[in-house]
């Protein structure tokens, strides 16, 4: 057990840090300080976007009720243009990975153009406000780097991206117009009407909507009553605009019925759930303010109720309900909340990587704090050996849904069945699980 752990008061009190120690200090003490990344000669700025680019899409979708019919029987289509922004997005960048020379070929990148937040989730060590967003130059920068790889799949990150809305609106027309698809979560407080639009209407391919429960509760603010208006619109747009909605729910101590209500709602409106279980920090983060008396971590007298939901939300996976995870990853929760994880094919590092707000880069989200030195773009530092050397003690600690995901994915067998199933569907499920 940690040392740090020691001051926690309850025995089964879930520990600061989940990482082996020596890992976790090499990455937390490293000698070198993090790089600085060097400056443009002249800060560099996105082009002023044009909006609207299709006032046609603004209107009212008069076919909506049949729109939404299509997609609870799972029937969602998708016009070819959009077919090709994803196979643009995931699948032409994962075969050029597969062939071309070398191991660095992002297919996937967090930017992080905020680390500052405007809820406060009491399990979230990810925000710090105290910290200045990314500038422009950088994000910019960024991209154009980004570009110059075989990476094609944009995830905006925070914190809440939308802090800034017309810089995330900048970087997503920016980068839509360079082929990217655009993944941007968010807590939806600031996702007013005219954000959806005009991220919509820049090309923002999906929306991870990010709720814990319908009502707010202590330590749990991300709540869908209070943004059940911008909910409604952007249901209402999405078959216009052609993107897609997601609910991103944390599995907690705290919320068992709220995850239940939360996946009936998403199945009436006919958008899929991805499920996380809440997790202490990987690495010990020093701003993070809610380690004591916390009571959103899942505590050993609570598997057994834990297990129970998983079981449900698996009879609702097998009875049709769409889910990103897999039945098979559904059921690795239950380990994992144990402890147990087996090595997994990781990717981090050199199928994805995050871009930290100064320009930094890191192998994976967990490792965010980390002073390790792994680079900044335009000048990357991820090496193999290092990243087989460290995953070697990470893996059996990591439960990170999307690196899992890519792991499943360069499985070549599981990726060309995945890739057929969806051709032979028309691509109605490109936002499905992968197994
Ligand atoms: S909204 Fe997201 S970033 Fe903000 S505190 Fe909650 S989990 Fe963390
Ligand atoms: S297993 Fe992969 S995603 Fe998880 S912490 Fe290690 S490097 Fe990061």
């Amino acid at each position: 057990m940690p040392a740090l752990q020691e001051h926690l008061g309850s025995h089964d009190a879930p520990p600061s840090f989940r990482l082996d120690v020596q890992l976790h200090d090499l990455l937390k003490k490293s000698p070198a300080p993090r790089p600085i990344l060097v400056p443009g000669r002249q800060p560099e700025a996105f082009p002023e976007p044009v909006f609207p680019q299709h006032p046609e899409l603004m209107a009212q979708d008069d076919n909506y009720e049949a729109n939404l019919a299509e997609a609870r029987a799972g029937k969602r289509r998708w016009t070819a243009p959009l077919v090709y922004r994803a196979m643009n997005g995931w699948l032409f960048p994962y075969w050029k990975s597969r062939l071309l020379p070398g191991q660095f070929h992002p297919i996937i990148a967090y930017l992080f153009t905020e680390w500052k937040c405007n809820l406060d989730c009491h399990y979230c060590w990810a925000f710090d406000n105290t910290v200045k967003g990314m500038t422009e130059d950088v994000a910019k920068r960024s991209i154009d780097w980004l570009h110059s790889t075989t990476c094609r799949v944009l995830a905006f990150m925070g914190g809440e991206p939308l802090l800034r809305p017309q810089l995330v609106h900048k970087a997503s027309y920016y980068a839509a117009k360079k082929g990217f698809w655009i993944y941007m979560p968010t807590n939806a407080r600031l996702l007013r009407p005219d954000v959806i639009d005009r991220l919509a209407d820049a090309g923002v391919a999906i929306f991870n909507f990010a709720v814990d429960v319908v009502d707010e509760k202590p330590g749990l603010p991300k709540a869908l009553t209070p943004v059940r208006k911008y909910f409604d619109y952007l249901i209402r747009k999405q078959y216009k605009y052609g993107y897609a909605v997601f609910f991103n729910i944390n599995i907690c101590r705290n919320n068992h019925e709220d995850v239940k209500q939360l996946t009936e709602i998403a199945r009436e409106h006919g958008i899929a759930t991805d499920y996380h279980i809440n997790e202490s920090p990987m690495i010990e983060q020093e701003h993070f303010k809610h380690y004591e008396a916390n009571d959103t971590f899942i505590h050993q007298q609570d598997w057994p109720k834990v297990d129970e939901l998983i079981d449900w939300l698996i009879e609702k996976n097998q009875a049709g309900y769409k889910m990103v995870n897999s039945v098979k990853r559904l059921q690795d929760m239950k380990d994992f909340l144990r402890g147990k994880v087996e090595p997994w094919n990781c990717r981090a590092g050199q199928n994805s990587l995050i871009i930290r707000v100064d320009g930094t880069l890191a192998p994976c989200f967990p490792m965010y704090s980390a002073t390790h030195d792994w680079g900044t773009i335009e000048n990357h530092k991820l090496e193999v050996p290092q990243l087989n050397e460290m995953k070697k003690s990470c893996q059996t600690h990591c439960f990170s849904t999307l690196n899992h995901n890519l792991g499943f994915c360069y499985n070549d067998a599981r990726v060309i069945k995945w890739v057929l199933q969806q051709a032979a569907h028309g691509f109605q499920g490109v936002t499905g699980s992968f197994a």
